[in-house]
């Protein structure tokens, strides 16, 4: 299932994959190489052109055929070993889950690799309902826009009923650092990644006003944790998260996590960064 099969990996070239294939056989990258190879070295009356267009075709195959390789092996490797360490050895868990999940977080985090909540937090399958996104942000509410993150706080929040939602900022957020790169006059230069990170503009207009004289990675390092703070504002503009809260049947924290130094700053809505716990 998981060989390079020409068909899969080359589908712009059918004619090779289906003129290999006649017969019946898989054809597999390294069959093709090895046969262009092959005429290249016995057909010596080949026109050069010729020649080199298959040169050119092989070189191709090759490094096609080398980074899909690696992802492929990589991910069954990867499910491999959760197989084997940790899905056979825990049928209790794996058999209640199931049947269901009942989570007590939802965890807002960057899309960042190096941030992954469950790594970091040590979570369990069926712990954390996670949404990640760039620069963790949590949009207000809005039936027309960003309904993906609405969709998943209104799930979590009204049908999974998590006890807790934690939003996680962390250092050197990129997300973050674009949205204190767009300039005053708030034109942007891409798609989507500076509209979306615009969610984070109040944290940067307090940041800037606030912290003024401190240099531009300070200022960002700043605005990581204020941005964790607007999210917290703006989930309370969900009716059924402030419902929630007011009812005490949910908590709101916010957190930083650096992974330059290796901390986790934690503090709980409104009452700010003084009461925090640092780990
Ligand atoms: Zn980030």
């Amino acid at each position: 299932m998981f060989k390079n099969c020409i068909a899969l990996c080359c589908a712009k070239r059918p004619s090779v994959a289906e003129d290999m294939e006649a017969n019946g056989v898989p054809v597999y990258i390294d069959d093709v190489i090895d046969r262009l190879n092959k005429l290249l070295s016995e057909k010596n009356d080949l026109q050069i052109f010729a020649a080199e267009k298959i040169k050119q075709l092989t070189a191709e195959l090759e490094v096609s055929d080398a980074g899909e390789f690696k992802a492929v092996e990589r991910i069954r490797n990867g499910f491999a070993r959760f197989k084997k360490e940790k899905y056979d050895t825990n049928p209790t868990l794996y058999g209640e889950l199931a049947k269901g999940q009942s989570p007590k977080f939802l965890v807002f985090a960057c899309s960042d690799s190096r941030v992954c909540p469950s790594h970091i937090l040590n979570f369990q399958p069926g712990e954390a309902f996670v949404v990640r996104n760039i620069a963790n942000m949590v949009p207000p509410y809005d039936t027309i826009k960003h309904s993906g993150a609405g969709a998943a706080i209104e799930y979590a929040v009204l049908h999974l009923k998590v006890e807790n939602i934690v939003v996680i900022g962390h250092s050197c957020c990129g997300g973050i650092k674009g949205l204190m790169s767009i300039p005053d006059d708030g034109t942007t230069a891409s798609d989507f990644i500076e509209q979306w990170v615009k969610i984070g503009l109040p944290a940067k207009s307090k940041v800037k006003a606030d912290c003024s004289d401190l240099e531009y990675s300070d200022l960002c390092t700043k605005c990581e944790k204020e941005a964790v703070n607007v999210s917290l504002g703006n989930l309370l503009t969900y009716p059924f998260v402030r419902e929630a809260a007011l009812n005490k049947k949910l908590s709101l924290k916010g957190a930083h996590y650096d992974f330059v130094n290796g901390s986790f700053d934690l503090w709980n809505l409104n009452i700010g960064f003084s009461s925090s716990i640092i780990y």
